[in-house]
């Protein structure tokens, strides 16, 4: 049986809470990791041509060690903890680790080809407390290099539709090596007609940098920016990040990974990211305040053409924690030369709640006491 829609809606209301919450700390400290991916085992049931984040033989961490591993996670601060793979679901007690998480007070998210869901496997994710999933789409139809597709996964999205109460969204991929471009129009169209999120990424090589992007990729990848009408996040990461990483252009950016993002290998290592292992490969449980500080500020050579678009992600709180007004101008730029930037409905409301008035003006007793309020439900005043 389904849940029935008003629980729904509460429980995905509190996840919005959650969300609202993990961000207003991340705004207003640096002192924590934002997102953490961690890796439950690295072997994975498929074999993608272009994948170098598995293996065929690997046994799972052993439960013990992935609780201890989320106990020093949570004690670093981290906000968002994500199974990835190999295929997280490989592991026998994943909703043992997804509950110890939730006990934590942390979000949980997870990673996954989807070919082990079952509509069962997704109510015992459901009674785990997971919040969100993601799976990344390769192509309509099975081929040599990737079985991620749209035709082998199609009846699991039906079965999350129906029974997920947690968030989905569905990746598709554009760039250099995609046989069949339009397939990442079809994926995103199908992923909204279910109702799910949808986020696009640029293939990118071993090293986590980008490929030029062929012609018909761009004109397809223009196409589903049209169409998935992205919110305030993802819109603003197109602006920033996307639309130069899609022209071929590098980005100017200050990459946090080591710091407010950490990438926990399969060892209990702690990495940059899934591209750039071994960097700075300490133990977890050695992994200090100092280490978080460090790599916070730290230059990493590979970060222009970096294509990881979850540290992306991460790098944008912190440019709206250092300098919101420079930050919304980056995220919302003016649409000619000389023309004022203009900022959505909602960014307006939140900047005048929260941003001290521009050009001397004194902020109202009354939109003062509103931001307080909203501070105090989100617990950070
Ligand atoms: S499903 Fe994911 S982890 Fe497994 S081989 Fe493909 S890309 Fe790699
Ligand atoms: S810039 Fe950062 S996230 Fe990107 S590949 Fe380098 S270390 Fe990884």
């Amino acid at each position: 049986m389904t849940l029935a829609s008003p629980l729904r809606k509460i429980h995905s209301l509190g996840r919005r809470f959650h969300q609202a919450r993990m961000i207003a700390r991340a705004l207003k400290s640096r002192d924590h990791p934002i997102l953490a991916h961690i890796i439950p085992v690295r072997r994975c049931n498929l074999a993608c041509a272009y994948c170098n984040e598995y293996d065929k033989v690997s046994v799972h961490v052993p439960t013990a060690e992935m609780l201890r591993r989320i106990d020093l996670l949570s004690a670093l601060g981290t906000e968002i903890i994500t199974f990835s793979g190999g295929e997280p679901l490989l592991h026998p007690d994943l909703d043992e680790l997804i509950q110890r998480i939730r006990s934590h007070r942390r979000i949980a998210t997870l990673i996954t080809n989807g070919i082990l869901l079952s509509p069962e496997r997704i109510r015992q994710l459901n009674r785990a407390g997971l919040e969100h999933l993601q799976i990344s789409i390769d192509n309509v139809l099975p081929d040599e290099i990737s079985k991620k597709s749209l035709k082998v996964l199609d009846k699991k999205l039906e079965w999350l539709r129906e029974y997920a109460d947690f968030d989905v969204s569905i990746n598709s991929v554009v760039g250099a090596g995609v046989e069949h471009p339009q397939d990442a129009l079809v994926i995103t169209r199908r992923a909204l007609e279910l109702g799910f999120e949808t986020t696009v990424g640029a293939i990118h090589d071993g090293g986590g940098q980008l490929r030029p992007l062929p012609d018909a990729d761009r004109t397809v990848y223009e196409q589903i920016q049209k169409e998935r009408k992205p919110g305030f996040w993802a819109f603003a990461y197109d602006n920033l990040f996307q639309r130069n990483l899609v022209s071929g252009q590098p980005n100017d950016w200050q990459c946090r990974a080591g710091s407010r993002y950490l990438y926990i290998c399969e060892d209990g290592l702690v990495h940059y990211c899934s591209q750039q292992r071994g960097y700075p490969a300490i133990p977890l449980e050695k992994y200090t305040a100092e280490d978080l500080e460090r790599e916070y500020w730290s230059k990493k050579p590979c970060a222009p053409y970096c294509t990881v678009s979850c540290v992306h992600r991460v790098a944008m709180i912190d440019l709206v924690r250092e300098d919101p007004r420079a930050a919304l101008t980056k995220f919302f730029p003016p649409p000619a030369h000389g023309e004022p930037a203009q900022f959505p409905l909602g960014v307006k409301f939140l900047s005048s709640l929260f941003l001290p008035p521009e050009n001397g003006k004194v902020q109202s007793r009354a939109t003062k006491a509103m931001a307080g309020a909203v501070k105090t439900v989100l617990g950070i005043r």
